[in-house]
Formats: C-alpha cells, sequence, structure tokens
C-alpha cells in the first residue's frame, strides 16, 4: 500500500514519529506522501520527508482553506521552497518526471491545491487565482496535482479542464458516480480513503463502472480514521481496512485491490521504491 495524502508534518506525530513509522512499514505501506498546505509549515514538510528520504515525500501547496488576506505573499513563499527544490535537476528546469534520479531530491507533487466552498467564500476570487497559478506549477515541473475540493465541483473540474497536459488526484474524493466519471475522463485519478469505511457512505454506490485502475489509496490523516478507528488519529496501515471494502465492492481480494491500487500511486507520481 503507498498512503498517498498523510500530513505527516501534523505536531500529533512529533513525539513518537520512528515508532510510528516502523509500525507503518510493518502494517504493509511502502511509502507515505505529505502534502502540504501553507507557507508557514513549507519548511515542516520538507523537514520532516528528508529524515525519512526513502520512505516520505513530500508536496508543496497553499491549500484553499488557507487562501487569506496574505495569499500572494504565501504563494511567493511556497514557489520559492518548489523552485528550490526542483533545481536539483542536474538538466535545470523543467525536470522531466521520467529521468528523477532515487532517492528523489525533488517534489512527487503540488499539493495540495483546490476550492473549498464549505466554511467561507470570502476568498472565492482568491482561491481561483491562486488554484490557476499552482496548476501551472505544475505544468512547469512536470508534476502532478493533489486536488481538494469541497462544494466547489463545477469549478473545480472547469479550471481543472483549463490544463489539459497536468494530471492528478481528486483527494478524499466522495462525489457522485457521474463526477467520478468526469474526474476518471480528465485522465485523474480517485483518491480513497476512510470515508468509504463510514455507515450511510454512498460511495460505494458510486464507484460501480469505475476501474480499480483509476483509485489509488490515501488517508488524509490524522484525520478521517477507517471504522474500526473512527475518531482516533489516523494511521496509514489502517487503510487495510479501505482496501478490504474496496475488494468488496470490486468483487476481488483484498491483495489485488493493494497490488493494483499501489501500482496506480507508482504510476502517477512516478514512485520507483
Ligand atoms: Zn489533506
Amino acid at each position: 500500500m503507498i498512503d498517498t495524502h498523510c500530513h505527516m508534518d501534523d505536531p500529533q506525530y512529533a513525539e513518537d514519529l520512528d515508532a510510528f513509522l516502523a509500525a507503518q512499514q510493518e502494517g504493509g505501506v511502502e511509502a507515505i506522501l505529505v502534502p502540504g498546505v501553507e507557507a508557514a509549515t513549507t519548511q515542516d514538510v520538507l523537514d520532516v520527508c528528508a529524515k525519512y528520504p526513502r520512505y516520505l515525500y513530500p508536496a508543496l501547496g497553499l491549500h484553499p482553506e488557507n487562501v487569506k488576506e496574505d495569499w500572494r505573499e504565501q504563494l511567493a513563499t511556497i514557489k520559492a521552497a518548489v523552485d528550490e527544490r526542483m533545481s536539483n535537476s542536474p538538466k535545470g528546469v523543467p525536470y522531466p518526471i521520467a529521468e528523477r534520479p532515487i532517492p528523489y531530491k525533488g517534489l512527487i507533487a503540488i499539493g495540495e491545491i483546490g476550492l473549498d466552498y464549505h466554511w467561507d467564500t470570502t476568498f472565492k476570487e482568491q482561491q481561483h487565482k491562486a488554484l490557476r497559478e499552482q496548476m501551472r506549477w505544475a505544468e512547469q515541473y512536470d508534476l502532478p496535482v493533489m486536488i481538494h475540493s469541497r462544494d466547489a465541483t463545477e469549478d473545480i473540474l472547469n479550471i481543472l479542464r483549463e490544463f489539459p497536459n497536468v494530471k492528478g488526484v481528486m483527494h478524499c474524493f466522495s462525489g457522485s458516480h457521474e463526477v467520478a466519471k468526469q474526474v476518471i475522463d480528465m485522465g485523474y485519478y480517485l483518491g480513497i480513503g476512510g470515508v468509504l469505511t463510514f455507515k450511510n457512505c454512498k460511495l460505494a454506490e458510486h464507484l460501480v463502472g469505475i476501474p480499480l485502475e483509476r483509485l489509488i489509496l490515501e488517508t488524509d490523516a490524522p484525520y478521517m480514521a477507517p471504522v474500526p478507528y473512527r475518531g482516533k488519529r489516523n494511521e496509514s496501515r489502517w487503510m487495510w481496512y479501505v482496501v478490504e471494502r474496496l475488494a468488496e465492492i470490486y468483487n476481488c481480494t483484498p491483495e489485488h485491490v493493494d497490488e493494483v491500487t499501489t501500482a496506480n500511486a507508482k504510476a502517477l507520481f512516478v514512485i520507483k521504491l
């Protein structure tokens, strides 16, 4: 399993990080991808990943909920960090993904970025601008994107369509079957996490007809722990409960789900372990 979305820089993990990661590895987790969400914690994401260079892989971005008055300054700070990381290329930029050395010193993706109208739409226009700008970074460096979308489906699909060369994942996907189809038709993957195990979750029905080849696993840890750990600090190894649920939905073995979704994550993020 590969956890394609896990906030390992969260202070909740600081105290027992070594033991925590050892437990994830023992639990079958091959790699963990760590997205950035704001300028203030950009260095934290890079630092925690630098400690475990063959296990934690960083992405950087400005989360739509953090698009406030200072969004331009935040973007400038994050872009400087992106440029610095990507300048490790022996050939300069842009850096073709097929030529990345191992262990990779660059970034695995731009993310998490997107639109969120759930609590606050004060900065809607700024969210659009920030998203477009970060999509251009992905284009510039040939990186995939991790997309966060909440109550903003139509706008997000319209903006992503402006960038046909960029691919990525719709993180924590919980939309309708129709939206799922549109997302995969655009060449994006669906990020599936603990929500799938929640009672009354309609996602299982929405996945009918969506090929397993378009799904990748994630936790969104420390949030979104699956049943039977709902409400706890989430762990990547608990994705196995999601794998088992997917095996029921797709009428196959959990091992097959694991194999296919892991291959999908490796293909999208060009991870060579
Ligand atoms: Zn997240």
